[in-house]
């Protein structure tokens, strides 16, 4: 399907709501969708954010289903926080092309290659690569997981990107990382963003880890999809550059009207993967014709270990919404607003 395709039309969306709604009363169901999902289907979710605070905040109500439009990871992430819960990825074709740059086997290899370093896995992974390591992480506490560890080396995967902004921050710990990437974020040009910045002189350029390291250095913020949200909810500049999928960028012209916001490869930086759910992939979930998101039990006892370890590392302002750098308008943000769940 296109990432383009034309709206559903009004009767037919109508209908699919209806349904959904019904749907979702008699499964005792909850609707998750990620911030890089399209419009249509972030609007009629319960919850909508970045990835573990979606699972999170499913985990914590009685539901008992959860229907995640995402991309894989996401749902199995969802899996192991909620157990007992039926969880279906209301797309099942959607995957993770860098969560899928490394299996369980190359993990084991990487570590046979390193003996004794841990491993800290980036949340975009799979649960059978998080069975193999020893602490996840997301964008946002990445730094504090590294630094708890308290070693002089570690293994990081699979983001490299991400890898490189820790070691910027840690640089006593030798950072191994894995060769992989987000091939969304690195579609964010220096170039572009520099054309940009020089037409907006007064907007503040936010910025994911995720992208390169040049884009990363003309920042004025870097911070995790959840941390961009909250800089440009309580940031007092009325323009902002958005450096990450740009279904963040779609999100904050829609929920901050009166801010305007850019983003330097409009059209480009976004994920197909994340696209691929529409209204009717929820609906058939909702419908039991989707399998349901199922992690055997021997990787998921490891893997929730390793989430489980990620929730202890105490929580930082970082983790709080605020990302790993100041933003240069030295606004003092306020407590963590409700941006995220709707
Ligand atoms: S934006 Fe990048 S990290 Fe996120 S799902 Fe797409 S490919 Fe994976």
């Amino acid at each position: 399907m296109s990432l383009f395709s034309p709206p559903l039309k009004q009767s037919r969306k109508a209908e699919l709501l209806q349904e959904i709604a019904r749907l979702k009363h008699e499964q005792n169901a909850v609707i998750l969708a990620h911030v890089y999902e399209r419009l249509e289907v972030q609007d009629f979710a319960d919850f909508r954010g970045d990835s573990l605070g979606l699972s999170r905040q499913a985990a914590a109500t009685e539901a008992d289903a959860i229907v995640f439009c995402g991309v894989h990871f996401m749902a199995e992430t969802a899996k192991l926080l909620s157990p007992q819960k039926t969880v279906y990825l209301a797309n099942p074709h959607a995957g993770c092309p860098m969560a899928d740059m490394i299996t369980a086997e190359q993990l084991r290899s990487f570590k046979a290659e390193h003996p004794d370093v841990p491993v800290v896995a980036y949340v975009n992974t799979s649960a059978d690569v998080k069975a193999e390591s020893d602490i996840c992480c997301t964008s946002a506490n990445a730094v504090d997981v590294v630094r708890s560890l308290n070693v002089d080396k570690v293994l990081f995967v699979p983001d490299k990107h991400l890898g490189a902004y820790v070691q910027s921050k840690l640089p006593d710990v030798d950072i191994i990382c894995w060769d992989g990437f987000c091939p969304t974020h690195l579609r964010i040009d220096l170039d572009d963003l520099k054309t940009l910045q020089a037409k907006h002189p007064n907007a503040l350029t936010l910025v994911h880890p995720e992208c390169d390291e040049a884009v990363k250095d003309v920042a004025d913020y870097i911070g995790s999809t959840t941390g961009i949200l909250e800089q440009a909810n309580v940031c007092h500049a009325h323009e902002f550059i958005i450096c990450t999928e740009d279904g963040v960028a779609q999100r904050l012209i829609q929920d901050f009207p009166h801010k305007s916001f850019y983003t330097p490869s409009r059209q480009q930086a976004l994920c197909p993967n994340m696209k691929m759910t529409r209204l009717e992939n929820v609906a058939k979930a909702l419908r039991g014709d989707v399998e349901e998101i199922q992690i055997p039990a021997d990787v998921f006892e490891k893997a929730r270990l390793t989430l489980d370890r990620m929730l202890a590392v105490p929580i930082t302002e970082a983790e709080a919404g605020q990302g790993s750098a100041a933003c240069r308008c030295k606004t003092t943000p306020s407590p963590i607003l409700s941006l995220v769940s709707v």
